[in-house]
């Protein structure tokens, strides 16, 4: 498997985490209180929590999902610190073998978080050594081979797994079933991307007046992660060619000098559009031929560009391929031919992840 970061380049819009946002664990908040929007997830995890701490016992595994950057390693960070225990982070494709596996549960301390990013790529031969430690906290271990094998139960701790996956669908059934709480992170609305900007903004130390911090939020394809790195870029403009301020004007120059529109689309959105449109009459046409078009990764189309557009209505998923709407055609100022089938609610939703 490639590196993702490699595989699709540093995109400024890109929601998933580049080599660029190392820094920034300083930007995630530590408590619930602090933490912008997901009003509902919140509501619900704070009771969770009070109940889970009132009788003494870890929390039960939780699910997180939605698309990246919208603050699943966030809000397991969160899920600790409110818990008052240490969490331990690791990924589906870093546990390459039981053995890992088995390495890091056995180091648990009681009550800890164990933090499985992608959960969706954990193999199968992990995932069934994972199965019994969920529900019995306990692991099951074969010593040597053939007739002569025995398996053996070690007991573990007792650890609440917060899992994170961009993709439920993939999840398998019986490992879904293990979590006793599902939450599906949302995108969030420009008004609380807003907020979190001023926020990051505070911790930075740079000043930005409201308007700035609502310009960069528009365009952050509802995304943290991406806010939060159009913040920085931001600044290098406002720091170099302004007087140090992030106000509308400054969001407005730095955003159209990243190439990034209005409504957050970059020049890749765009190439995809123009693609669809121009070379395919507006649709359908298939991924792999559209990728081929754009000389770009179907993946790297399919991940990053096409829940945006999806979300915007720009974009509709046939059986038959990809179609642009008449929204994609207005807003790259071009005529939508007579035949432009409107975009029916479904199609132009968010898909639904399970
Ligand atoms: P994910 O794990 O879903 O990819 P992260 O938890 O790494 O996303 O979040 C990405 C960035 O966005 C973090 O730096 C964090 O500071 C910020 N962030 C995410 N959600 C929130 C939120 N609700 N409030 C404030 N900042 C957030």
């Amino acid at each position: 498997m490639q590196d993702e970061a490699a595989l699709y380049g540093a995109r400024m819009v890109q929601p998933g985490l580049t080599g660029a946002d190392a820094e920034e664990n300083t930007l995630r908040p530590q408590r619930l209180e602090d933490y912008i929007g997901q009003d509902k997830v919140k509501q619900n995890l704070k009771v969770y929590l009070e109940a889970a701490r009132r009788r003494g016992e870890p929390m039960d595994h939780i699910l997180l999902y939605g698309p990246p950057g919208l603050g699943k390693t966030t809000l397991a960070g969160i899920i600790a610190n409110e818990m008052g225990v240490q969490i331990r982070i690791t990924s589906g494709p870093a546990i390459e073998k039981p053995g890992d596996l088995a390495a890091l549960l056995t180091n648990l301390q009681e009550g800890d978080v164990l933090f499985i990013d992608e959960i969706h790529r954990l193999s199968r031969q992990v995932e069934e050594v994972l199965y019994p430690a969920l529900e019995d906290f306990a692991l099951d271990i074969m010593i040597g081979k053939g007739p002569s094998a025995q398996s053996i139960r070690i007991n573990l701790p007792r650890f609440t797994l917060v899992g994170a996956t961009t993709r439920a669908g993939q999840l398998t059934g019986p490992l879904r079933d293990r979590f006793g709480v599902l939450l599906k992170l949302e995108l969030y609305a420009p008004e609380e991307l807003a907020r979190i900007i001023q926020r990051s903004a505070g911790i930075l130390d740079q000043p930005i007046t409201p308007e700035g911090a609502y310009e960069l939020a528009k365009c952050s394809r509802g995304t943290p992660r991406v806010a939060n790195r159009f913040l920085k870029r931001v600044r290098d403009f406002a720091t170099v060619l302004g007087d140090g301020v992030i106000d509308g004007e400054v969001s407005r120059m730095a955003l159209k000098r990243m190439d990034v529109d209005a409504l957050g689309l970059d020049e890749l959105d765009r190439s995809l559009l123009r693609a669809i449109i121009e070379m395919y009459g507006g649709g359908p046409v298939g991924l792999e031929t559209l990728a081929a078009a754009l000389g770009e990764e179907a993946i790297t189309l399919e991940d990053l560009c096409e829940p945006y557009l999806m979300q915007m209505g720009f974009l509709t998923r046939t059986p038959r391929g990809r179609c642009a709407t008449s929204l994609a055609y207005a807003h790259l100022g071009m005529r939508a031919p007579e035949q432009t089938r409107p975009v029916s609610p479904e199609e132009a939703g968010q898909q639904s992840l399970f």
